[in-house]
C-alpha cells in the first residue's frame, strides 16, 4: 500500500489516501505541541517511538477484542488503519490527579482518585478544548443520543483496566491519558487516534519519574529517553 495524497495534517499525525478506498496511512510526525499548540517543539525520532508504542497498545486492545481503526503497523513510522469519521470528542480517563483537573477543582497533584474519572474535552482548538458534560454533547449534535456518551464511557473505563494493569506490570503507572473514537462506515463506533505517550501520562512506579509528553510541558529534558524507555518496557 502506498501514500497518494495527504488527506489531513494534525498535530501528531499526517493522514493519507491510500490505492485502496477506506483505507488510509497514518505517518506519526517527530512535531510536538502542548498548551493548546501555544508551545511547539521538535524532537527527531518520537515519531518513531509514537509509532510502535501505539501500535504495540491497539494490537494488544485488538486481542482484547475492542474494536478499533488500526489494521497493521508497515514500518517504523506509519501505519495502516480504516477510515473513519472521527467524533470530536477528547475523552480523557484519570486514575491520579495532576494536569488540568489540580487546576480546575484544586485536588492535589498525585492524589490517588477512588474510582477513574472520564471526561469530555470538545475538540476544538479555536475553542481551545473545552471540557463538556453529556447535554453539551447532545446541544453540540456531536452525539446522535445518549447511549452513544454512555458506549464512549464504559470503553474508556473497559480500555483503562486493561492498560492500568498491563502497565503496572511493567512498573508504570497510568495516570491519566486521552482516547478518540471515530465512526467506521457502517456507523460503528471505534476507536482511533493514538495511544503513545504524548496522549498519556506515565510515572514510574518506584521513583514517580514522568516518562510521557510533561517532559517537554514542563522542560524536564531527555523526552527520547524516556519515550524509549516506555517502549523498551512494553516489549519486554
Ligand atoms: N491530553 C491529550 N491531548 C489534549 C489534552 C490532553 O492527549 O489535547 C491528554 C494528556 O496527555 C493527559 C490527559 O489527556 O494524559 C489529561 O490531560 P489534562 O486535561 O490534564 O491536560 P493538560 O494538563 O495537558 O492541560
Amino acid at each position: 500500500m502506498n501514500k497518494i495524497k495527504m488527506l489531513y495534517e494534525g498535530k501528531g499525525k499526517k493522514l493519507y489516501s491510500t490505492e485502496k478506498k477506506g483505507i488510509l496511512i497514518a505517518e506519526f510526525k517527530d512535531d510536538l505541541t502542548a498548551f493548546n499548540a501555544e508551545k511547539k517543539g521538535s524532537e527527531s525520532g518520537k515519531g518513531e517511538l509514537n509509532c510502535k508504542i501505539s501500535s504495540f497498545l491497539f494490537e494488544m486492545l485488538e486481542k482484547k477484542g475492542f474494536k478499533t481503526h488500526y489494521i497493521k503497523r508497515i514500518d517504523s513510522q506509519n501505519i495502516l488503519c480504516k477510515q473513519v469519521k472521527i467524533i470530536p470528542i477528547e475523552v480523557v480517563t484519570r486514575n491520579v490527579a495532576t494536569g488540568s483537573l489540580t487546576k480546575r477543582l484544586g485536588i492535589k497533584e498525585g492524589t490517588i482518585l477512588p474510582f477513574a474519572l472520564v471526561e469530555f474535552y470538545y475538540k476544538d482548538d479555536a475553542l481551545g478544548d473545552p471540557i463538556i458534560n453529556d447535554d453539551h454533547c447532545k446541544l453540540l449534535g456531536i452525539i446522535q443520543n445518549c447511549e452513544e456518551l454512555d458506549f464512549l464511557r464504559s470503553q474508556a473505563k473497559q480500555i483503562n483496566s486493561v492498560l492500568k494493569d498491563f502497565f503496572d506490570s511493567k512498573n508504570l503507572k497510568l495516570i491519566d491519558f486521552k482516547l478518540e473514537f471515530g465512526r467506521d462506515t457502517e456507523g460503528n463506533i471505534v476507536l482511533a487516534d493514538e495511544i503513545s505517550p504524548d496522549s498519556c501520562r506515565f510515572w514510574d512506579k518506584d521513583t514517580n519519574e514522568k516518562l510521557d509528553k510533561d517532559r517537554f510541558r514542563q522542560d524536564l529534558g531527555n523526552l527520547k529517553l524516556a519515550y524509549q524507555e516506555v517502549l523498551n518496557r512494553i516489549m519486554a
